[in-house]
């Protein structure tokens, strides 16, 4: 039979991380890389699905992987788009606090911000949220003009076409469904046939912790599925918002809450909430798989974590079946806002990490093994930080694999 070839380094995952880093591993050495995506194109999961905007740094805790990844990946993804011809527009955001208890979250998300380097950042009286966005009513904000907004379904197709220029191949319609060790190497069985390689990267997303059990290597948390559900304004209506407005997060919990941002392609979106899904991939709410939602029911973190988080939990639940209760939520940013004004448009599902402890992971998370990288919590701002992500598994990759 004929045996088929193998490839220095396999990157398993067409999102925007997988092909970052299959990009920079592709610029960096002269080596034989397959990156390989399950579905028949890239960017199908989180990637293609989620808000396209460029975060600015804000919200991480000083330090963490998230805070310097998004720093140095944002300005990175707008010279990449200008460079590219990607659409984008650096475009600011406010935040808006709408009730005093919020105020003092305002300030630590101004210190945090300091923090992270974003020397630009205004504190906004409530005339001066009126002279951002006419329309929004808040008692306190902040102005942050290094958000923006992009398109990243095609940031990461550009990211794939230089893998190929660089001498990598892309195989979609490839689904790594298992693996065993081969002489030295890893055989991958994949949808697309046998592929064999001396070293993987893992960049699954929404599987990442599968793909990762199926290469023998316990990743010691569980992907939980969180649904986000958006609205879209009806176009006569669209002038309300002017560009990205957003309420105070909840810092218990690791989402940013129902905002407005205008997208790059034309249109303004409201959302995502964050609903608990019943499948990994499931953008519907009748998408229910035995599977999936067994494996996290079954994982000793998720009823810790449910016992904590169940008011939040019942209420984004609320705000997905009831259009009034979403709305309601919008009007607290946007008090001109009718029901009318909105219909109902996509959704994304996000991966979220969460731990034995039942500790929804902040920050992301990479593990390394024997010849292998596992990237296992990727969760926003990891589309804005892609390019410093994949410069940094490169690296980590590099001195793993011993590449030259
Ligand atoms: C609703 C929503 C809104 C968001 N908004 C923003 C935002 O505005 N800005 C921002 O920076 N971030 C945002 N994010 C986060 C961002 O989208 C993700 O952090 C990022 O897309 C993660 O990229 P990824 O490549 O890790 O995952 P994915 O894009 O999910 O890619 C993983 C890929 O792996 C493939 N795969 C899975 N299993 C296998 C297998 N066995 N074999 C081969 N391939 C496999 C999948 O098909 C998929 O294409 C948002 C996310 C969501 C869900």
């Amino acid at each position: 039979m004929h045996e088929p070839k193998t490839y220095d380094v396999a990157v398993v995952g067409g999102g925007i991380v997988g092909c970052a880093t299959a990009m920079a591993l592709a610029e960096r050495h002269s080596l034989s890389l397959a990156l390989l995506e399950a579905e028949t194109r890239l960017a199908a999961h989180q990637t293609g699905n989620n808000s396209g905007v460029i975060h600015s740094g804000l919200y991480y805790k000083p330090g963490s992987l998230k805070a310097t990844n998004c720093t140095r990946g944002r300005e990175a993804m707008y010279r990449f788009c200008r460079d590219n011809g990607i659409a984008h527009e650096r475009c600011g955001k406010i935040v808006v606090a709408t009730r005093p208890e919020e105020i003092p979250r305002l300030d630590e998300l101004e210190r945090r911000g300091r923090a992270n380097g974003l020397a630009e950042i205004r504190r906004l009286t409530p005339a001066a949220i009126r002279e951002h966005e006419p329309h929004c009513s808040g008692i306190d904000g902040l102005w942050v003009p290094y958000t923006g907004i992009v398109d990243f379904v095609g940031v990461t197709e550009a990211y794939g076409r230089i893998v190929k220029e660089r001498g990598g191949e892309v195989l979609t319609s490839a689904r790594v469904m298992g693996m065993r060790r081969d002489n030295g190497a890893f055989a991958l069985e994949t949808t697309g046939g046998a592929v064999r390689c001396r070293n993987l990267v893992n960049c699954a997303g929404l599987q990442s912790d599968r793909v990762a059990e199926l290469c023998g290597v316990a990743p010691g948390l569980q992907i939980v599925p969180f649904r986000g559900e958006y609205y879209e304004i009806v176009p006569g209506r669209q002038h309300l918002v002017r560009n990205l407005i957003y309420p105070v997060p909840d810092p218990a919990f690791p989402f940013l809450g129902v905002h407005f941002t205008r997208m790059v392609k034309g249109g303004v979106e409201a959302g995502p909430n964050a609903v608990l899904a019943f499948k990994r991939e499931g953008y519907r709410k009748t998408d229910i798989s035995p599977r999936d939602v067994l494996t996290y029911a079954l994982f000793p973190g998720f009823w810790r974590m449910a016992a904590q988080h169940w008011r939040m939990g019942v209420g984004e639940m609320v705000r997905s079946f009831s259009k009034r209760a979403f709305v309601e939520a919008l009007q607290r940013l946007l008090p001109d806002l009718r029901m009318d004004d909105v219909h109902a448009a996509g959704a994304g599902v996000r991966a979220q990490a969460l731990d034995r402890s039942g500790k929804l992971l902040d920050d992301f998370r990479i593990v390394e093994a024997e010849r292998m990288v596992h990237v296992l919590n990727a969760p926003s701002p990891a589309a804005t930080a892609s390019i410093a992500i994949g410069q940094s598994v490169a690296e980590m990759a590099a001195r793993n694999f011993g590449l030259a």
